[in-house]
């Protein structure tokens, strides 16, 4: 046995699953030399969520928080997490998209790439690998862990081997809902290091409570590396914590040789950083949750689930909601649940449950699925209810990026005409997120503020408080905070306010993607008048009436809160 190396996660998957994401490259920076002396086998510290989050919220290039951080780590390799066909995003790109990306991300400071695809099915992710594996990437091919009656331990060896023959350098189990067990840790990294040469990773988050004792597990069975975060960034929807786990080993035959004198350095910074962002710190993701046993439902899904629950004053529907997801799994052929399907999944059952019949509202993202457009299902879906959201449409059995066409060349000279893509990263950015990337390759975008701590959405319910006394020159007066969308009142000749006639308010909060009508437009009752983007999936937008556009308050891009009115139909 040899002594066991740690991925450290602190600066990607740690602030995914804790901090929504949001820890700013010069929260990075200056702790980068330290890191840099430990000794890790790499640093996590790029794609999953954060290129999306850079460009959305952080008015940062995501590109230049790579190079950035390239500088600092002279002797730690740089990690990314790489989601295979869908890079960095949620759908499937052409190949020379994808070509392109690996090809930037190596030569901007990537050195070792973390491939995976949701359905575990290898065509998704071979290109990538191929295109990491000529620029002299380390390349980590994923199994993407799950629980079900499809999967079985036979079936992830086969994946690795399959990942070997593509050249491969090592493997990772990614166990995003920390649902492997210490026996199921044992056997699997046992038989991964039998029947491969890979170097195998295990990367758990501690959501149910049983992480440690499966590091242990995979200890003894051989493994090579595990993933970590620092103790202020550990826990709950994260890493189990990296000073534990060198203690934990110390003195043993798989001892770590890591300094937790230097480790105790960086834990204080991070301490600090955790303070600053400690109001969007969400408790429950800090917490175990043991539903994820019974429901093998990821961390971060569940809290995404109660706040969309909130949002639709429906929280009284949590258990039926959360019971009626394993069905849907099992309808759709048993997928893990991971970026893209946990939210296909997750927001599918609260529409078969709110919606008051099954699939009475299918998302496109479903019909895609269902189609076979996001790969093949490890078990197959049910064919009565594919029937019914698809209808006779056609299954494809073929590698679904097959189907799509070059698109670099397009988005490249189409941003560089409006101006605002200067180099070929610039033109991944646009051609990753056509929606939102323009405003941020302009300029036009700004850095969200942070949340002081302690004032959390009022969705969440425990937040602030909505009704003040406020006192001005000894009067006192009642003042109540309401949400309020733009537009979506008007004053009265009584000072009073009515709604507008007509408004056709945002059901949700998010991303306006698309229009589909103009002003003038007729439209009829149940066209689709606009498409949302919210939690990473598109929500087509019906109208309600018969009748004509007569103003749009919205353009792509927009940000919407519920309630926003996005034009009025009369
Ligand atoms: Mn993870």
């Amino acid at each position: 046995m040899a002594k066991v190396r740690f991925t450290e996660t602190a600066l990607r998957d740690a602030h995914q699953s804790l901090l929504a994401t949001r820890m700013r490259t010069r929260d990075m920076i200056p702790i980068a030399e330290e890191m840099d002396k430990v000794g890790y086998f790499s640093v996590e510290a790029w794609g999953g969520a954060t290129f999306d989050t850079c460009i959305r919220y952080l008015n940062e290039d995501p590109w230049e928080r790579l190079r950035q951080l390239k500088s600092e780590f002279n002797h730690t390799p740089i990690q990314m997490l790489l989601r295979g066909q869908n890079l960095v995003g949620y759908k499937h790109y052409p190949d020379d998209i994808v070509t392109k990306f690996v090809e930037k991300s190596y030569e901007n400071g990537v050195d070792i790439f973390r491939i995976f695809d949701a359905l575990n099915d290898i065509r998704n992710m071979e290109k990538a690998i191929k295109v990491a594996k000529d620029q002299g990437a380390h390349v980590q091919g994923t199994i993407s862990y799950t629980i079900s009656p499809a999967h079985t331990l036979d079936d992830f060896v086969e994946l690795a081997k399959n990942l070997e023959a593509l050249d491969c350098d090592s493997v990772a189990i990614k166990d995003m809902a920390g649902l492997i067990t210490p026996t199921a840790a044992y056997d699997l990294v046992s038989k991964l290091k039998e029947e491969t040469d890979l170097l195998v990773d295990l990367h758990c988050h501690c959501t149910s409570g049983m992480t440690p004792i499966s590091y242990y597990a995979a200890c003894q069975a051989g493994v090579d590396v595990l993933d970590t975060a620092i103790s202020p960034l550990a826990w709950g929807t994260s890493q189990p914590p990296t000073e534990s786990m060198v203690a934990a080993l110390q003195g043993t035959e798989f001892d770590t040789g890591l300094d937790l004198k230097l480790l105790n350095n960086i834990k204080e910074y991070f301490e600090k950083i955790k303070e600053k962002y400690l109001g969007i710190l969400d408790p429950i993701s800090e917490s175990i949750d043991t539903d994820v046993l019974l429901y093998q439902i990821p961390g971060g899904m569940l809290s995404n689930l109660i706040s969309q629950l909130k949002e639709q004053n429906a929280l009284d529907r949590y258990t039926d909601v959360l019971e009626e997801m394993p069905r849907v799994r099992k309808d759709m052929g048993y997928p893990p649940l991971v970026t893209p399907t946990s939210q296909i999944v997750g927001i599918q059952s609260v529409m078969n449950v709110l919606g008051g019949e099954r699939y009475k509202t299918v998302s496109n993202e479903v019909k895609e699925y269902m189609k076979g457009m996001y790969g093949k299902p490890p078990a197959p879906v049910n064919e009565e209810i594919s029937k019914r959201i698809i209808g006779d449409e056609e299954v494809i059995d073929c590698r679904p990026a097959d189907l799509l066409e070059p698109e670099f060349d397009k988005f490249k000279s189409e941003g560089e005409k409006e101006g605002f893509v200067k180099s070929d990263e610039d033109a991944l950015t646009y051609a990753l997120y056509p929606p939102i990337a323009p405003k941020f390759l302009k300029g036009e975008a700004e850095e969200e503020e942070l949340k002081p701590a302690h004032t959390i959405d009022e969705n969440d319910g425990i937040g602030i408080p909505t009704q003040y006394n406020v006192e001005v020159d000894g009067d006192v007066f009642e003042v109540k905070i309401m949400p309020t969308g733009f537009m979506e009142i008007e004053e009265t000749e009584s000072g009073n306010f009515k709604p507008v006639e007509g408004a056709v308010p945002s059901p949700m909060q998010g991303m306006v993607i698309k229009l589909n009508v103009n002003v003038g437009d007729k439209v009829s009752q149940g066209s689709t008048i606009a498409v949302i983007e919210a939690m990473k999936m598109e929500n087509d937008i019906q109208s309600e009436v018969d009748g004509t556009v007569e103003e749009i308050f919205v353009e792509p891009g927009d940000a919407v809160s519920i309630g926003d009115t996005l034009m009025v139909i009369k």
